[in-house]
């Protein structure tokens, strides 16, 4: 039951509907419901949905998702953008830049703690604090969330509209071969340019390819809820039954896919405590959660990060980005305040 990025359009057509969505807001599942959605469909609107989203469709908000489908229009959503090279070059070019303006980067402490009062923000770390007028939390939301570093005084209103958005869960893993073995299957030319494939009734539902890029790497990604099934499981646990699962996707012998197997690289978002998940979705009713979260607290403490996103870019790095100038911005406009 797969197929090669065929038969998608009617699962992207009713979420292009969703960016007329008016009323009080519902969750997907009760959007699906009104909407009368066949069954076939159903499942596969929710792979989706559950996948890019990392969310939980019983949980995330129908507005939230109309939202992020016109952001997305905007600015070319559907096309696929790489850094070649790699993701990590962005840090380390605005590390550059910080560098270049007299700023220092302190890497490879973990803040415990922040005391703060007003015009006076204390960041306690396992080796030493730091002290400043005003500090930006980019804590990951799950962090936030969770309490891995107590704020003291909690920030009620943040941490209230914080309330309104839900970590989500992914799990992803990438394995590298000898060979691109699917490049010579059938259909042909169709696999040798494979780009995405979609196998909804597998474990992992959603795989994707470099390509146009020449690489013998294949990605697997499940979001949402179904991530839970590789919970707890090692590279090797998973590229095992991956290389099962391929293997019935394109009819090979498992033993075949595994031979041709150099290694798997995977991360469990999940259990890794500077990130409690994978990125942010917004709960039905959270639709205002992220604005209310960008409002200083007492002009001391500002919060940024791509849960604090306020243009339907959520769980983006350009979301992120765009709220660490935000808060800029809001810093730049507000005088100091006195200790
Ligand atoms: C598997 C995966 C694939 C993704 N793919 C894409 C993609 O293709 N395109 C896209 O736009 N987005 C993608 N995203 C989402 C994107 O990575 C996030 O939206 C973005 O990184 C969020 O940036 P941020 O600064 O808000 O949070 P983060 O990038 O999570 O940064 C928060 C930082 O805080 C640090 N931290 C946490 N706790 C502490 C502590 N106690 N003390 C000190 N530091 C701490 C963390 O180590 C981390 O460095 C993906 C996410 C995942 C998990």
């Amino acid at each position: 039951m797969s197929d090669c990025g065929g038969g998608m359009d009617e699962v992207f057509e009713p979420l292009e509907r969703l960016e007329d969505f008016e009323g009080p807001d519902i969750s997907f599942a009760e959007y699906l419901d009104r909407e009368k959605v066949p069954a076939e469909e159903r499942g596969r609107m929710i792979g989706y949905v559950e996948g890019f989203n990392a969310a939980d469709h019983r949980d995330v908000s129908a507005a939230s998702l109309g939202a992020q489908q016109k952001a997305e229009d905007a600015s070319e959503g559907d096309r696929i953008f790489r850094l070649r090279g790699g993701y990590d070059q962005l840090p380390a070019y605005l590390a550059k830049r910080i560098a270049e303006y007299g700023g220092t980067v302190i890497t490879g402490r973990a803040a415990k703690e922040i005391r703060w009062k007003i015009g006076r923000a204390e960041i306690i770390t396992d080796s030493g604090s730091f002290v400043a007028a005003r500090a930006v939390v980019t804590l990951p939301l799950g962090v936030l969330q969770g309490g891995g570093v107590a704020i003291s005084p909690a920030p009620d209103t943040v941490m209230e509209a914080a309330g309104g958005l839900r970590m989500g869960q992914v799990r992803r893993f990438t394995l590298l071969f000898r060979e691109r073995f699917w490049g010579g299957l059938e259909p042909h030319p169709a696999l040798s340019e494979m780009s995405f494939l979609f196998s909804f009734s597998e474990m992992p539902p959603v795989w994707w390819t470099p390509h146009p890029e020449a690489s013998n790497s294949i990605t697997g990604w499940v979001g949402g809820r179904r991530s839970q099934a590789l919970e707890g499981m090692d590279a090797e646990e998973i590229s095992r039954r991956a290389c099962a699962t391929l293997g019935r996707i394109f009819g090979l012998e498992t033993d075949y896919v595994s031979n041709l197997l150099m290694g798997c690289y995977t991360h469990d978002w999940r259990h890794d405590a500077f990130t409690g998940g994978a990125y942010s979705y917004v709960a039905t009713g959270g639709l205002d959660a992220s604005r209310h979260m960008t409002e200083p607290v007492a002009g001391t403490l500002y919060f940024a990060g791509e849960h604090t996103d306020i243009t339907g870019h959520w769980g983006t790095v350009h979301a992120a980005m765009r709220s660490g100038l935000r808060a800029a911005a809001q810093i730049l406009a507000h005088p100091k305040l006195k200790d």
